[in-house]
């Protein structure tokens, strides 16, 4: 009750500040569900086949939607903002060193937000860390909860006038903080991080 409440408080907020959300499948006994019959993913997705066009701004239909159950609260990309996810350590130091709002995906999926309509940076482009989502694609917003927690602000869009970051500083440095990570001991920035299908169905650059 009281976790339904806080999801769709968070789905109103953003929607406040014209971020269009989408209600998620709901995490149950470690999966997720949705509300359609015989829907294979048990990862995060939306809970609509449709979810592009159920994208919400509307607040009765937000509580409309939240009243029924905790659904999750995914953002659509490509409106508002584009989100640049970038996996494993690099993905930490650049929380550190951009200025933009970002989100993490426990244990290391981080998320920039930042303004749309720029194409990966050549540096980035088939690195398998990195995933730019746009039009056509979302991502798991605070407080969503996942099977390893729950998603969480590392920097709030509050703290920021709700303005995401400027996307050739986040891709600049992330470049630059990749190519460092050849050279740390370990290659986990490197590692390859599959759980948003509907990314991967995004056109790739
Ligand atoms: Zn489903």
């Amino acid at each position: 009750m009281f976790q339904r409440l806080r999801l769709q408080r968070a789905a109103r907020r953003y929607a406040d500040h014209d971020w269009p959300v989408v209600p998620g499948a709901r995490l149950s006994g470690g999966r997720f569900d949705c509300d359609q019959i015989g829907c294979p993913t048990v990862t995060c997705h939306p809970a609509v086949p449709d979810w592009e066009r159920e994208a919400l701004l509307d607040p009765d239909r937000i509580a409309d939607w939240w009243q029924r159950a905790g659904y999750g609260v995914l953002l659509a990309t490509g409106h508002t903002f584009d989100v640049l996810e970038v996996a494993g350590p690099v993905g930490r130091r650049l929380a550190g060193e951009v200025r933009g709002p970002v989100a993490v995906a426990p244990p290391h999926r981080w998320m920039f937000l930042m303004r749309g309509g720029t194409d990966l940076l050549p540096p980035l482009t088939g690195n398998s860390a990195v995933v730019l989502h746009r039009a056509g694609s979302w991502i798991p917003a605070p407080p969503t909860p996942l099977p390893t927690g729950a998603v969480r602000w590392v920097t709030s869009p509050c703290s920021l006038d709700w303005e995401p970051a400027d996307p050739a500083t986040v891709q600049r440095t992330a470049a630059r903080l990749l190519r460092a990570a050849m050279r740390w001991p370990d290659h986990k920035s490197r590692q390859v991080w599959h759980v948003n299908r509907t990314a991967r169905r995004a056109p790739a650059e």
